[in-house]
């Protein structure tokens, strides 16, 4: 059998395995096989990364942004040679279908080659002084070492939205990815190496989030911090960044709802629902888990929507027929069975899937079923976010009461509506809570130019991707000239 490939931290340009280190194993969650073995960082090694990125920071800040940018065009070139090569890691290690797999690739070369772009803009403005001879403009500047940790559902995109970013904003970077799915992230440094990324611009460091993360978090070189992950880990990171001051940016949970009004088009809206809810086996921070009914539509449209389930395909996520791989890891797998244990406990009608899958091709993975419930808003099932192929149904009366259940959760990031009636999609735009609405389209399906993020519990008021991305990772610098030659005083002058 082939040993399972060794990784080391990546810091200041060199692949290092720090004697004497605890390792672990990524292992696929279809099958058990070894897909990588990591270094448990110590606070000493995240110690040496931050020093690394501090060392690099000045030469790359002063470094012209649009050659910023022509690293970065090369970096999405090395990912696009190695897209079915890190796609089928992806799969491998995390458990999406291999079309995701490459998805997941590709939305990242897609995102580099967007920022790369921002290094010939970067935009600042100019606005006029109230004094004469006076000229008044704004720069952006980056912020200094920042730390990205991210997490494993989308194991290269999300790292890539991060580093992107901030590299071409003229950050220098420690990443620290989820450990589930470290081989991902250091698939995605080594296309960075390749390109040419100076030594310490950008640094890897793997191990546990409470050990490696927390030392990162703390370092007091770290000015910034920006974190896509669960609500409690955010809440953490946001509270320790706090007490240093330090910006910080969430990307949290979701818990997004995709409703079918009575004028809708049932056939897109079915297609709709099955690729929200179990596409990446629901393991989608804007993953549809709430599907809300009108009345008049809800019987017809649950028995479509059963029946397409009863031929779904379960199995080998590097299988190109599979229609759902396994969930990403025994905890995941853990987490959705109990939920759907709560679900039944609570008295919603179990309409679809709700087991473990048993067999040859199933025992030595995590494959859970896709299942439905029908159940009343404000069961748990109903308002908690299960990151997992559990989809709630939810009956309402009318547009009005849609709304209601849709927005009475803690959580805003996605929705979706499908109706026919202009006015209703228009209002949906407006009273759905949440940073992102589909109109006829399904919850999922961002695109790197336009701004991700939600309200309430979703985060903390950032967006990342789109041009607002840099904003994320830049200072606005405020500068005066003042060429008239004597002293001015602005509001005290004579007017
Ligand atoms: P976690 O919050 O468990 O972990 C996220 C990252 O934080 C991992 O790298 C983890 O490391 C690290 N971490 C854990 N504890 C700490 C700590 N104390 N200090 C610093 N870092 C720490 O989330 P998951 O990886 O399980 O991801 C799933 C969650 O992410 C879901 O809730 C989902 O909704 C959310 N998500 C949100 C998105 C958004 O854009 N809004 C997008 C994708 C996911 P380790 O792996 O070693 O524990």
């Amino acid at each position: 059998m082939a040993s399972t490939e060794e990784f080391g931290l990546f810091i200041d340009g060199k692949w290092e395995s720090p004697p004497g280190r605890d390792r672990f194993v990524t292992k696929n969650p279809a099958n058990g096989e070894e897909v990588g073995s990591f270094v448990s960082a110590q606070p000493e090694d995240v110690g040496r990364a931050v020093a690394a990125a501090a060392k690099a920071f000045p030469h790359w800040r002063d470094t012209p942004a649009p050659k910023r940018g022509e690293i970065l065009l090369r970096v999405a070139e090395e990912l696009r040679h190695r897209k079915e090569s890190i796609g089928r890691v992806v799969t491998r290690e995390m458990g999406k279908v291999i079309a995701e797999g490459r998805g997941d690739v590709q939305e990242s070369i897609d995102f580099v080659e967007y920022m790369a772009g921002e290094g010939r803009r970067l935009a600042g403005e100019t606005v006029p002084s109230e004094l004469f001879r006076k000229f008044c403009l704004t720069v952006r500047q980056p912020k200094g070492v920042v730390a990205c940790i991210t997490p494993w559902n989308f194991p290269t995109a999300i790292p890539n939205w991060k580093v992107a970013a901030a590299l071409v904003c003229g950050n220098s970077v420690v990443l620290k990815p989820a450990s589930n799915t470290a081989r991902c992230a250091a698939e995605v440094v080594k296309a960075y190496e390749a390109a040419g990324v100076p030594p310490g611009v950008l640094n890897l460091v793997t191990g546990p989030g409470g050990v490696t993360g927390n030392a990162l978090v703390d370092d007091p070189r770290v000015r910034a911090i920006s974190f896509t992950g669960g609500v409690e880990t955010g809440r953490e990171v946001y509270v320790r960044g706090a007490r240093a001051l330090k910006m910080v940016h969430l990307e949290l949970g979701g818990k997004n709802p995709q409703i079918v009004m009575d004028d809708a088009d049932l056939t897109l809206a079915l297609e709709g629902v099955l690729f929200g809810a179990f596409g990446t086996s629901g393991q989608r921070c804007t993953a549809t888990s709430r599907l809300i009914l009108h009345e008049k539509i809800y019987d017809e449209f649950l028995g479509r929507l059963l029946e397409r389930l009863r031929s779904f395909r379960v199995g080998d996520p590097l299988d190109e027929k599979t229609d759902m791989g396994p969930v990403a890891s025994a905890d995941q797998e853990k987490k959705v069975l109990e939920y759907i244990r709560i679900g039944s406990s609570e008295g919603a009608k179990l309409a679809g899937g709700g087991e473990k899958l048993h067999g040859n091709d199933y025992d030595r993975g995590f494959f859970v079923q896709p299942t439905v419930f029908e159940t009343k808003h404000g069961t748990r099932i109903s308002k908690e976010e299960i990151f997992g192929p559990v989809l709630s149904v939810l009956r309402a009366k009318d547009y009005d009461e849609a709304i209601r259940i849709a927005n009475d959760v803690d959580y805003g990031l996605s929705s979706s509506i499908y109706t026919r009636d202009v006015s209703r999609s228009f209002r949906a735009i407006q009273e759905l809570e949440a940073g992102i609405t589909y109109v006829n389209a399904p919850t999922i399906g961002a695109e790197v130019q336009l701004p991700f993020g939600g309200v309430k519990n979703t985060g903390n008021g950032g967006r990342e991707a789109g041009s607002v991305a840099i904003e994320e990772f830049t200072e606005i610098k405020t500068a005066f000239i003042d060429f008239s030659g004597h002293l001015q005083k602005a509001q005290i002058d004579p007017r």
